[in-house]
């Protein structure tokens, strides 16, 4: 297993790229946050992150979540824990009780489902939209052809927009996997876009863009990311 050590290591050298990337780009350090990606990785791994500070954590199978969930429970309170994976239905229960915010909300049912469960406990529940910006036919989410999004979308945001237990905070993306980052800088700039077309016109105030995983963060930084999804950089390759 990595020790804190080793990612202590990792994050230092992120932290720096990050740094560099938001220069670069003339962009405030401040407004990107590292978001530590979980997923199939023990307890003792999520609580070395927590002692080195990390506020962000992404996790995608919410069962194999709730095998560690003390974890984030004795985490101090500033700690959010972000749902990152496709949610089927049935799982929308445990999203509304054990985790503070929903990135991957890819269709209308399930942000409904979210909403009227979430209406029951009263608590609100931040959420970022998924849009598929490379149309692949396996990946979820809203498909976007370039910068153009589907009427079907529209209509569903508009709904989305009336669950008051949504607070939808903007968007988020998994591009197409890719050896080479600068592939994906059409994606991420694609989404960025489409914010800002969505808030110019359809008078959303959408603020966050979830974009870039560990080959390509840097990328993103450049093109507006203000959350970035670590897994294998932070934390070493999966099983
Ligand atoms: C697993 C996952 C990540 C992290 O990917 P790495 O390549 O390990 O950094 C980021 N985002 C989503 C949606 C994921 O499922």
């Amino acid at each position: 297993m990595i020790t804190q050590e080793t990612i202590k290591m990792n994050l230092d050298e992120i932290r720096a790229a990050m740094s560099f990337s938001a220069h670069r780009a003339g962009r405030n350090i401040q407004d990107i946050r590292l978001m530590a990606v979980t997923k199939l990785k023990p307890a003792d791994v999520i609580q070395s992150l927590i002692d080195l500070g990390i506020k962000d954590i992404g996790e995608n199978y919410p069962d194999e979540t709730m095998t560690k969930i003390e974890v984030f429970q004795n985490a101090p309170e500033d700690v959010r824990l972000h749902m990152i994976g496709h949610c089927q239905s049935r799982k929308a229960r445990l999203v509304a009780e054990y985790f503070d915010s929903f990135q991957s909300l890819d269709r209308l049912d399930i942000g409904l489902k979210l909403n009227s469960i979430l209406e029951k406990k009263g608590k609100k529940m931040p959420v970022l939209l998924e849009l598929n910006t490379g149309e692949e036919v396996n990946k979820k989410g809203w498909i976007l052809k370039g910068t153009d999004f589907s009427s079907s979308f529209l209509q569903d945001l508009e709904q989305l927009q009336n669950c008051t237990q949504l607070d939808i905070q903007g968007l988020m993306t998994l591009p197409p996997f890719t050896e080479n980052a600068e592939d994906n800088r059409y994606y991420f700039a694609n989404l960025r876009q489409v914010l800002e077309n969505l808030n110019s016109h359809y008078g959303t105030h959408l603020t966050e863009l979830s974009m870039g995983t560990s080959i390509d963060y840097c990328v993103a930084i450049e093109e507006g990311a203000t959350f970035i999804r670590l897994g294998t950089i932070l934390v070493g390759p999966r099983a």
